[in-house]
């Protein structure tokens, strides 16, 4: 399997979360190949060919793996990265941020708060009124609609 030692690193860092402690085999079954890489690999889906990243329907973007309510439509906006982008969460405590020092770079990474699952990161080059850039994977998110 691909980078099974830094997984095992950065799985035993995040502590209690659910997805950690939940059967992962379970979430075999619950997610696609691709969102599970995604969620619990940390991967990043192909730019331009998640389903939300042109989506501008109203509605919420929930976590795929627990259902807790992550972005709203109304703070999403066009990046042109091809992932899509929100410029705040719904609620300060619905994600967390720590730190990513993967791939020699240093970023901000975005975590479900209620499982851990992965979501993107966050940069500070977003519009107003934050100036957030929530760059989230379609993978990670589950869309309903109004
Ligand atoms: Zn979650």
């Amino acid at each position: 399997m691909r980078l099974q030692g830094a997984e095992t690193l950065r799985l035993s860092e995040v502590g209690s979360s659910l997805v950690e402690t939940r059967d992962k085999a379970k979430l075999r079954q619950q997610l696609t190949p691709l969102q599970y890489d995604v969620c619990i690999n940390k991967g990043t889906e192909r730019p331009f060919t998640g389903e939300y990243w042109d989506n501008h329907e109203p509605g919420v973007y929930a976590c795929v793996v627990c259902g807790k309510e992550l972005f709203a439509s109304g703070t999403k906006f066009d990046s042109g990265t091809g992932w899509p982008s929100f410029w705040e969460p719904v609620d300060r405590e619905s994600v967390r941020e720590e730190e990513d020092r993967s791939l020699f770079m240093r970023r901000t990474e975005v975590v479900c708060a209620n499982c851990g699952s992965h979501l993107g990161h966050v940069f500070d080059d977003g519009p107003r009124p934050t100036g957030l850039r929530y760059c989230i994977n379609s993978a990670s998110l589950r869309f309903r609609r109004g």
